[in-house]
């Protein structure tokens, strides 16, 4: 009958619920372990400049070697990591690991491009945020210059005046502050009025639809007219084909990152990536 069958569904979906939630709370429970373990480092991927193929960054993103899952990609993790609040220490880590790395790659063989840092709402609304990020530059002896924040526009949202107040920090001492995931937050434009951007990175689900789909063409016209108004440089984020990056640099994008040009690499890859790149950044 409906209603025997009604209790199965609710029966199947309760299960259901009680295996996800058994399985976050495992996972949230090896994480906990995961950083004093040695399972958590970044992997890098280059950004590129259209027109020269310079090497102008590369952005570290987290990776989570899990022993009995595997290799872990940051959204089945972070979401996790920032409601139990592990985000802090586990951002933390990333952040002074990639600027270790930057300076070693800077002494080693001249790397002169950013590093690119993700940071986390939960991690930036903390108040002692801005000297979190000083202490690390100073421990690891990275220039401020040769650092990027990339951020979301749900960070500035959170709090329009407390975030442009910390950007404005961060931006006088002379970190790099990126917008990432731009056109996908709800937020109006003003904030950008506000502090200098250094870039914005367009969102991979607009690059994902362009040369052949006019709305994702114009959208992504629009932010590049704007953004290098403002005075921002413009990324692309998620370039796969070379049709992708012919658009783009036909509207003036500045940059590009994606799996066209190379794929987040473990520390080692990417310094040998670097050296055959024929990038001039080595
Ligand atoms: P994001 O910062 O927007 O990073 C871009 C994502 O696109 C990365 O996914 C990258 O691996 C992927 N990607 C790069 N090139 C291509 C491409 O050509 N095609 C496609 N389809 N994808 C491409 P990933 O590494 O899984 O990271 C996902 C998100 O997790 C990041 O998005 C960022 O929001 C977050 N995340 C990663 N690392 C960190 C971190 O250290 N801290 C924090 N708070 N968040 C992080
Ligand atoms: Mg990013
Ligand atoms: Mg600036
Ligand atoms: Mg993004």
């Amino acid at each position: 009958s409906a209603k025997e069958y009604g209790r199965n569904c609710y029966r199947f979906y309760s299960e259901e619920l009680t295996s996800l939630a058994a399985d976050r709370l495992s996972l949230e429970r090896d994480l906990r372990g995961a950083l004093a373990r040695g399972e958590i480092f970044p992997v890098y991927q280059p950004q590129i400049e259209f027109g020269t193929g310079r090497v102008t960054g590369a952005e570290a993103l987290m990776r989570w070697r899990h022993p009995k899952r595997g290799l872990v990609l940051p959204a089945d993790f972070i979401p996790i990591a920032e409601d139990s609040g592990l985000i802090l220490s586990l951002g933390e880590y990333i952040l002074r690991e990639s600027c270790r790395q930057a300076r070693q790659w800077h002494d080693r063989h001249g790397f002169d491009a950013v590093v690119a840092v993700n940071v986390s709402a939960v991690q930036f609304r903390q108040n002692d945020f801005t000297d979190a990020v000083s202490r690390v530059l100073a421990e690891t002896g990275l220039l401020p210059e040769r650092l990027e924040l990339e951020v979301t526009e749900s960070v500035v949202m959170q709090g329009v005046e407390s975030a442009v107040q910390k950007m404005r920090v961060l931006d006088d001492s002379g970190i790099k502050i990126a917008i990432d995931d731009f056109g996908t937050g709800y937020s109006s434009l003003s904030y950008l009025r506000n502090f200098a951007v250094d870039r914005l990175k367009i969102d991979l689900s607009f690059v994902r639809d362009i040369p052949h789909h006019t709305d994702a063409n114009a959208i992504v016209g629009a932010i590049v007219t704007m953004g290098r108004g403002l005075g921002s440089r413009v990324i692309a984020e998620g370039v796969e084909t070379e049709a992708q990056a012919q658009f783009l640099q036909s509207v003036q994008c500045d940059e590009g990152q994606g799996y066209l040009y190379a794929k987040p690499m473990n520390a080692t890859d990417f310094e040998a990536w670097l050296k055959t790149s024929n990038s001039g950044s080595i």
